[in-house]
C-alpha cells in the first residue's frame, strides 16, 4: 500500500501537519500515517511553558528568531501568524488567553493542547504508530520509502518533523540528522540552545543568586544582542530566560572560533553616574559602614562580595576567604577587602565599583548540554526550503518542518509557534 502522506515525529509540527494534510486532501479515505518513537504523541509539548504551554506570541521583531538564513523565519512567521494559531486552536475547541503578548491555553495546562490535537488526529482517521522509530528514508521516483524498527512504508508525500537533539528524555536525539542526509539535505551542526552559558570565571560563590539585570552578548568585542530580565547564577554558568535568549546562536558562533563575552548591568535602570553619586553620598552619611554593607544597599550581598573581590584582586579570581566568611568578625580576621569601611575608599575606587556594577564582564566558554537545553540550534539548511509550503525545492512531496529546520526561536512561545506554523504550511502543501 502507498500512503498519501507519512509524517515522522508526533510533536506540535508533525501533529499540525497531519491535521492540515487531511484538510488539504479533503477526502475521507486519505491515507495518512504519523510515526512517533515515544509511547505517546506530544510528550515534549506536555512539558512546555512549565506545563502551561506557551504556544505563541503576538510580539514580533527581528530578534525573535536565529537562523543561518537570517530572514527565512520571517518569510513564514509574520504579524498575522499568532492569529492563525488562535484560529487553529479555536477549531480544536481550545480557548487561548493572551498574557501581555504571550499566548497560552486558558486552562494554563499543556494537556489541553496535546489532547485537542490527538483527539482531532483520531477523529480524522490518521493512522498513528507510536513506539516506532524511523531509521531510514529513501527518495525513489517521487515516492518515499520509510524504514522503521518495525516495518517499511511507502508514501507520495513525506513530512519530516522529528524535532531536535535537545531534551533527550522527551524525544530529542542527534540520530535524526542522518535522515536529512539520506535525502540529500544539508544540515547545520546542531547545538544546545535556550540554555545556560558557562563562564570562564569561577562564580561558584554566586550559585543560587538571582538579580534583575540587563545582559549584552558581544561577539569578538562587537555588540550582538541585549536582553533584560532575571539573571540566575549557577555553579559555573549564567542562566535565566534572558541568558537562554542570548544562547540561541552561541554554540554555533563559538564553534566557528568567535570569542564571546557577556556584559551584565546589575542596575539597568540607573546610570553609572547615579551609582557613583549614591556611593559618594554613602561615604558622607555612613562613613564607618563596610563597603560590603554599603553595596548590599544596591545589590545582592553575594554580588557585592564578588565585585569587591574583583576590585581587590584586579581580576575575577576568587578570594577563598570571601567565600568562607560567615560574619563580619571573620571578615575582619581574614583582612578581607569586604570589611574596609567606605570612608577609606578614594573617588577613583568608588568610580571603579560603580563601573563594575554597571559593566560586569564574563567570558563565555560554552553552552549547557542537550539535556539542559530547551531547543536545538542548527538543523536542516533552509536555503533548499520553499517558505510558501516548507517543501524542499525540486523534490516533489518532501517537506521539512518544526525544530528540525535551522531556525531557533527565543523564549516566549516562538518555537511552538514556529512548529505549528510550519506544520500548517506543509500540511497545506501536500498533493
Ligand atoms: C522543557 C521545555 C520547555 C519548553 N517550553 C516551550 C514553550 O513554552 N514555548 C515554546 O514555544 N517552546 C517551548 N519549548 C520548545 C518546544 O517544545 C519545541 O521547539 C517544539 O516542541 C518543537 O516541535 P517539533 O514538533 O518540531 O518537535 P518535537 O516537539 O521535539 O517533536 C518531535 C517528535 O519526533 C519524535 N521523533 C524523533 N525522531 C524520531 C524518529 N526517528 N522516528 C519517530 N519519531 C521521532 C520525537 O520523539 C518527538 O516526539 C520547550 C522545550 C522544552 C524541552
Amino acid at each position: 500500500m502507498t500512503y498519501d502522506v507519512i509524517i515522522i515525529g508526533g510533536g506540535p509540527a508533525g501533529m499540525t501537519a497531519a491535521i492540515f494534510a487531511y484538510k488539504k486532501l479533503n477526502h475521507k479515505n486519505a491515507k495518512i500515517l504519523l510515526i512517533e518513537k515515544n509511547k505517546k504523541l506530544g510528550k515534549k509539548l506536555y512539558a512546555t511553558g512549565n506545563g502551561k504551554c506557551n504556544l505563541g506570541n503576538t510580539l514580533l521583531d527581528l530578534t525573535c528568531y536565529e537562523s543561518n538564513q537570517e530572514f527565512f523565519p520571517y518569510e513564514i512567521i509574520d504579524v498575522h501568524t499568532h492569529k492563525l494559531i488562535c484560529d487553529f486552536m479555536d477549531s480544536l475547541s481550545v480557548n487561548i488567553t493572551n498574557k501581555e503578548g504571550y499566548l497560552y491555553p486558558s486552562s494554563l495546562q499543556a494537556s489541553s493542547v496535546v489532547w485537542a490535537m490527538t483527539d482531532k488526529i483520531k477523529e480524522i482517521g490518521v493512522e498513528v504508530h507510536i513506539n516506532e522509530e524511523c531509521i531510514k528514508t529513501i527518495s525513489d521516483k517521487n515516492v518515499y520509502h520509510v524504514t522503521t524498527d518495525k516495518n517499511t512504508y511507502t508514501s507520495r508525500n513525506l513530512i519530516l518533523a522529528p524535532g531536535g537533539a535537545s531534551a533527550p528524555k522527551l524525544g530529542g536525539t542527534q540520530k535524526i540528522y542522518s535522515m536529512a542526509s539520506q535525502l540529500g539535505l544539508a544540515v547545520y551542526p546542531p547545538y544546545p540552545a535556550l540554555c545556560k552559558l558557562k563562564t570562564a570565571a569561577d562564580i561558584s560563590m554566586l550559585a543560587g543568586v538571582r538579580s534583575k539585570a540587563k545582559a549584552t552578548l558581544y561577539v569578538n568585542d562587537n555588540e550582538y544582542l541585549t536582553e533584560q530580565g532575571e539573571l540566575q547564577f549557577t555553579e559555573n554558568s549564567l542562566s535565566g530566560i534572558m541568558i537562554f535568549n542570548l544562547s540561541c546562536n552561541a554554540g554555533n558562533l563559538m564553534e566557528q572560533g568567535n570569542k564571546l563575552h557577556i556584559v551584565i548591568s546589575l542596575l539597568p535602570e540607573q546610570k553609572e553616574t547615579e551609582i557613583f553619586e549614591f556611593l559618594i553620598k554613602a561615604r558622607e552619611s555612613c562613613p564607618t559602614r563596610t563597603i560590603h554593607a554599603i553595596l548590599n544597599g544596591l545589590i545582592h550581598e553575594k554580588l557585592a562580595k564578588y565585585i569587591i573581590n574583583i576590585q581587590a584582586n584586579g581580576s575575577h579570581t576568587e578570594n577563598k576567604n570571601i567565600e568562607n566568611d560567615k560574619s563580619d568578625n571573620d571578615l575582619k580576621k581574614n583582612n578581607n577587602p569586604c570589611y574596609r569601611t567606605i570612608n577609606t575608599f578614594t573617588d577613583m575606587e568608588i568610580e571603579n565599583l560603580a563601573h563594575t556594577i554597571k559593566y560586569l564582564k564574563f567570558e563565555v566558554t560554552g553552552c549547557g548540554s542537550f539535556d539542559e537545553a530547551q531547543v536545538t540550534s542548527g538543523g536542516v539548511d533552509t536555503t533548499c526550503i520553499n517558505p510558501a509550503s516548507c517543501e524542499v525545492y525540486g523534490n516533489n512531496g518532501l517537506f521539512v518542518v518544526g525544530e528540525y529546520l535551522d531556525v531557533t526561536g527565543k523564549c516566549g512561545g516562538y518555537n511552538i509557534m514556529w512548529a505549528i506554523a510550519t506544520g500548517m504550511k506543509a500540511g497545506e502543501g501536500v498533493r
